[in-house]
């Protein structure tokens, strides 16, 4: 059986969509699936940093900063990947406000490029998070990973912005979260290879049932659902087993 390492997944509560999950009923799902290790990135930070500390060997934290906060984004990031050992960012341009290319997101980026961490971010909705807006950002930072959470998301026109702006930008990165098409994820490893695709599931707005299924039958070949299911999440994050 294929590694399987999910790399987008949060904690917590969320009235608005009515659903929460704890990091026990998280283990339970990740046991069920076959999934190795979760990359989880939840608010407040604390949420994760507790699920690292209780399930070390099985979840993997990404710091969550919202760029208008300056400088304590910065010493945040260098607490909990310093300190708390976490392997990445994520930034949310939706629900922070910010365009990815905008000046206050540059101090982040050096930083990520200074700790050698990848920075995922929520991509597809307008007008914040369009793939269009990550293309000058992998330029002006090309040593940083930069994954696209969701590629696009739901929509046909930014799913395929999303797989064009990393065409042409060989430090972004695509995570198949909540975007409908399996079609669409071999489209994307035939034209940015399937070493730059990520699985995703993004719990719980979204099940490991149905997006694991979604690459199998995508028609990737065997050795490309291995780097998509595992392989590429334990290179992009760092990820010690
Ligand atoms: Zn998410």
């Amino acid at each position: 059986m294929s590694l399987i390492i999910d790399s987008h997944t949060h904690l917590g509560n969320f009235p608005l969509f009515n659903v929460s999950l704890d990091v026990e009923s998280m283990i339970k799902i990740m046991d069920d699936y076959g999934i190795t290790v979760s990359v989880v990135f939840s608010l407040p930070n604390d949420l994760t940093l507790n699920a690292v500390k209780r399930y070390p060997n099985r979840i993997v934290g990404l710091v969550w900063v919202n760029p208008h906060n300056g400088e304590e984004a910065l010493k945040l990031i260098e607490e909990y990947v310093l300190k708390f050992g976490f392997k990445g960012v994520k930034m949310h341009p939706l629900i922070d406000s910010f365009l990815p290319d905008q000046d206050i997101v540059h101090p982040i980026m050096e930083l990520t490029r200074k700790l050698k961490i990848p920075v995922l971010f929520h991509c597809g909705h307008p007008p914040w998070s369009l793939p269009w807006h990550f293309g000058s950002l992998a330029d002006m930072f090309p040593d940083v990973p930069i994954i696209l959470g969701h590629m696009g998301h739901g929509h046909i026109v930014y799913i395929n912005g999303a797989i064009d702006v990393a065409r042409k930008h060989d430090n972004i990165l695509l995570e198949t979260s909540g975007m409908p098409m399996h079609s669409k994820i071999l489209e994307a490893s035939r034209l940015i290879g399937a070493d730059r695709v990520l699985y995703g599931s993004d719990m719980p707005f979204g099940h490991p049932a149905f997006e694991i299924e979604k690459i199998k039958v995508s028609g990737v070949s065997r050795s490309e659902l291995e780097l998509i299911l595992g392989l590429n999440a334990l290179r992009v994050f760092n990820i010690k087993l």
